[in-house]
């Protein structure tokens, strides 16, 4: 018997194809305006996953064409202190984009800095009035983990209207904005966390299934409806038995692998197009600022 095995929807792939648009639209854009676009990555203290990630973003915007005005604080940087440094970058006209690279030592407080940012600038789409766009359907900078999701959706030509979603998370960050965003596509979405009894029967429901609980191997092959499409958000870190350590989903992927119609890798699926969308959205902000259109991206 032929044994199916599910097509990979491929982030790394597309954030290479959006990170050579960009840089063409910026090596356009950059003459006529005088400036390339700029994103400002802060960061305090030392976490080393942290400083991994920044140096991934700075990376992206090098190739790109993004200039990038990273900070780096010592742990003991004081609220007050991050709070002047924003607002000096709300009004820097080098300045497109803005984030904070999560987590802040215990003594900082995240949502208030989070809120000192210019909407405009938020490039993470993080900010209550970018989250109160997209709960209203308007246009603003979307968060960039769950907008990766929908590129790809759409990158693979993914029907939604009228789906059967489910969102396993319902964090600020991924599930609750991921869960607004199907919404917007007219799926049918239902949003699963810790509290949920059964989770299986609410999974087996789903013709798109997006897993954002940071539990490796929550999803099992038994959990998943035959020729699902399922995309796994969560990255988790995990030892083998010979001490190695590795990166890996929420989704148990090779048993789901012949039951799925589509999946995300891990690595390689909706990592990428985060940070691909933050190169994006600071370029939205950028394009806005000098009055042009950033449609076709
Ligand atoms: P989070 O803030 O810890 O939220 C996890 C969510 O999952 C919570 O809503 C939690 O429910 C739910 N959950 C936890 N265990 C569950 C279970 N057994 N069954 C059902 N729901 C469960 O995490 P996050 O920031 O949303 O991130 C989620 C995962 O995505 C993490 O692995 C993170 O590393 C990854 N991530 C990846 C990217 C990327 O670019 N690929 C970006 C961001 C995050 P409660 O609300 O009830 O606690």
């Amino acid at each position: 018997m032929e044994t199916k095995t599910a097509k990979l929807l491929d982030g790394k792939a597309l954030a290479e194809k959006i990170h050579q648009g960009l840089q063409e639209r910026i090596t356009e854009l950059q003459s006529q305006i005088g400036r390339p676009p700029g994103l400002a990555v802060l960061m305090v203290g030392d976490n080393p996953a942290s400083a991994a990630y920044v140096r991934n973003k700075e990376k992206a915007c090098a190739k790109v064409g993004i200039a990038s005005f990273g900070q780096h604080f010592p742990t003991e940087t004081s609220q007050g202190e991050l709070e002047e440094i924003i607002a000096a970058l709300n009004q820097d006209p080098q300045v497109d984009g803005i984030l904070v690279q999560l987590p802040l030592p215990n003594h900082l407080d995240a949502v208030t800095l989070l809120h000192q940012i210019d909407p405009d600038k938020d490039a993470d789409g993080l900010h209550p009035v970018n989250l109160g766009r997209l709960v209203r359907g308007e246009a603003g900078l979307r968060s960039c983990t769950p907008y990766g999701v929908m590129r790809l959706l759409q990158e693979y030509d993914i029907p939604l209207r009228g789906k059967q979603a489910v969102v396993v998370g319902r964090s600020i960050l991924v599930g609750k904005p991921m869960a607004l965003m199907l919404l917007e596509a007219d799926a049918t979405v239902t949003i699963a966390h810790s509290r949920s009894h059964d989770l299986k029967s609410i999974t087996q429901n789903a013709d798109i299934l997006i897993a954002a609980a940071g539990k490796a191997g929550l999803i099992t092959a038994d959990m998943v409806k035959p020729g699902a499409v399922v995309v796994d958000v969560g990255m988790n870190r995990v030892t083998d038995p010979n001490g190695k350590s590795r990166l890996v989903g929420d989704v148990h992927l090779e048993s789901i692998a012949g039951v799925a119609e589509f999946l995300t890798p891990v690595p390689g699926g909706v990592g990428p197009m985060t940070v691909a969308i933050l190169l994006q959205n600071t370029f939205v902000s950028y394009a806005k600022r000098h009055g042009v259109s950033s449609d076709e991206l």
